[in-house]
């Protein structure tokens, strides 16, 4: 299927790796421009590369930096400052009891994974309204709709995130620019193994075996595949998108077990 936005610009944030990546080389199949942002300058140089080689006839733009500040946000907005395509991601805080959590550990969180795509909407919203095409996708989790309790800091974060968006994304369809949530599931990427490795060292077990214990819990029998992940944010970025607005779809194999 032709997606229709060969040619448009897109800032994928947090692409190095995992699903802003994945997110990054859909985009790139379908002929976007993309700008790819990640701290780590060599696994984000190995991704353009990859991406350029794949897609030759598209610019790939790189830049190094931490997206979640305010210097990050303005160093990207000057290589893109007109996106068609934004798709918010940055890291997720780390787990723990609410008990130990500072004021300090609650501002990280909600700059990183509420404040910053807020940020960022607001730097572009105006411009792809005046434009008449806009798609914007933030990565959440599912933990918006099913909160897993030792990860109360992005609970709090992504559903902050989340009524806001509510609220917007229904001002700006009108001039077709869209917002939406994509929330995943456990999907096989670098945070996954990382998070089974912890749990596999704290049960004595190893971690392909923890591994293989967490794909077996889900209804699917497997873990996603961030190519999945990448294929249904480019689908929300569609020309033809343009009357999906203000939801938030869960991929996780059918793992949240309520009806709607
Ligand atoms: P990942 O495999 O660890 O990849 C994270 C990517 O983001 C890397 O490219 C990393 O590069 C970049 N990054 C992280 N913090 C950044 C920052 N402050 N500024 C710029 N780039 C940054 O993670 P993932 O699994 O793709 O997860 C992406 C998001 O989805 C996270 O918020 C995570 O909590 C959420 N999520 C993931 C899953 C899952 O199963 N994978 C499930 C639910 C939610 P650098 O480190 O070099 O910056």
């Amino acid at each position: 299927m032709d997606l229709g936005i060969k040619g448009r610009r897109a800032i994928i944030c947090a692409s190095s790796k995992g699903l802003g990546r994945a997110c990054a080389m859909a985009l790139a199949g379908e002929g976007v421009h993309v700008t790819l942002t990640a701290r780590g300058a060599e696994a984000l140089k190995v991704t353009a590369d990859e991406i350029r080689k794949n897609n030759p006839g598209i610019t790939v733009t790189e830049i190094v930096g931490d997206i979640t500040t305010p210097a990050g946000r303005e160093a990207v907005l000057k290589a893109c400052p007109e996106p068609d395509i934004l798709i918010n991601n940055a890291g997720g805080p780390p787990p723990g009891d609410f008990r130990n959590w500072t004021r300090d550990d609650w501002i990280k969180a909600i700059d990183a994974n509420m404040l910053t795509p807020i940020e960022l909407i607001k730097a572009t919203v105006d411009g792809m309204m005046a434009r008449k095409f806009g798609r914007i996708v933030n990565i959440t989790s599912a933990a918006v709709k099913a909160p897993i309790e030792i990860l109360g800091l992005s609970n709090g974060a992504r559903a902050g995130l989340t009524g806001f968006i509510a609220g917007l994304s229904r001002k700006t369809v009108i001039n077709n620019v869209t917002i939406n949530g994509l929330l995943p599931g456990p999907f096989l990427t670098d945070r996954l193994r990382n998070t089974a490795k912890v749990e596999a060292e704290k049960q004595g077990v190893s971690q392909d075996a923890m591994l293989a214990q967490r794909a077996k819990q889900n209804p699917a029998g497997r873990f996603g595949d961030p190519e999945e992940f990448g294929l249904a944010c480019a689908f929300l970025c569609a020309d033809k998108a343009g009357f999906i607005t203000g939801q938030n779809i869960l991929l996780d194999g059918g793992a949240f077990p309520g009806t709607l």
